[in-house]
């Protein structure tokens, strides 16, 4: 088995080393191709404006000067010499869950292996302010990755699908197990903008990620994550709301 491991938060982040770790214990065909610098919110952006620049850091091990989907491609066309079998991405600092999943660049990076046609799944470990109590804030994802991942080796993929999977925070033991669960909703539009002005007097805007307090509802991501246990989301590659189409349809019809 061959695998492509990848991420956002960039080649020297602790979350791709341990993912790495992970995937040598599945496998002794493992190539790594991430991007050079933290790319989080990149989503699912591809550079077209800027040549990519490819650095080798070790056997079978790269980075890119772009994007997540930009490493996956790169990864996938330039560097292995034939496809991988399945794309790991992670393990990013930090959830993925309901609406974070168009941003994220760790669910782009599986979306892009499930464009090619791989087996893809994308790993994130939940951080919060309190650390769990062992202070290891990938302890979660350190012992349940790969009672995940290893079944899933032969669960078949329907086409243009990849998984999203997220460790609570919390240690290990603590984690009362998986749960396979549909993706939330938060409510990012009332996140917050912070204002500024920077040393040269120029106004600046800086994003921050508030967590939306409410109660999350049943059998989503958020609700899993909530209750401690480990989600894990089926995703798929086309958008479309499908029980919309016929009433628009009508709208237009002559
Ligand atoms: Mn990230």
């Amino acid at each position: 088995m061959r695998v492509l491991v990848t991420n956002d938060d960039g080649i020297h982040a602790p979350g791709i080393e341990l993912l790495e770790q992970i995937a040598r214990e599945l496998s002794d065909d493992v190539w790594v191709c991430a991007p050079s610098d933290n790319q989080t919110g990149a989503g699912h952006s591809l550079t077209l404006s800027l040549p990519v620049r490819l650095r080798k850091h070790g056997e079978r091990r790269f980075s890119v000067t772009g994007t997540p989907t930009d490493a996956v491609s790169i990864g996938l066309k330039q560097i292995m010499d034939g496809p991988p079998d399945l794309v790991l991405s992670g393990i990013n600092a930090g959830a993925n869950l309901g609406d974070d999943i168009t941003y994220s660049g760790t669910v782009s990076a599986a979306m892009e292996g499930a464009l090619a046609g791989i087996r893809s799944i994308a790993l994130s470990q939940v951080m919060t302010q309190e650390r769990p109590p062992s202070g290891d804030r990938f302890n979660a994802a350190r012992h349940w990755a790969r009672r995940v991942i290893e079944p899933l080796l032969d669960t078949p993929f329907e086409p243009r699908t990849l998984l999203s999977v997220n460790f609570p925070s919390l240690d290990a033991s603590e984690v009362r197990g998986m749960r396979v669960v549909r993706q939330g909703f938060h409510d990012y539009a009332r996140a917050s903008v912070v204002e500024g002005r920077d040393p040269r007097g120029q106004r600046y805007y800086w994003f921050g990620l508030d967590a939306i307090e409410h109660t999350p509802d049943h059998g989503t991501d958020l609700e899993a994550i909530a209750e401690g246990f480990v989600s894990v989301t089926p995703l798929q590659l086309d958008l479309t709301h499908h029980a919309s189409v016929a009433a628009l349809a009508d709208r237009f019809a002559g």
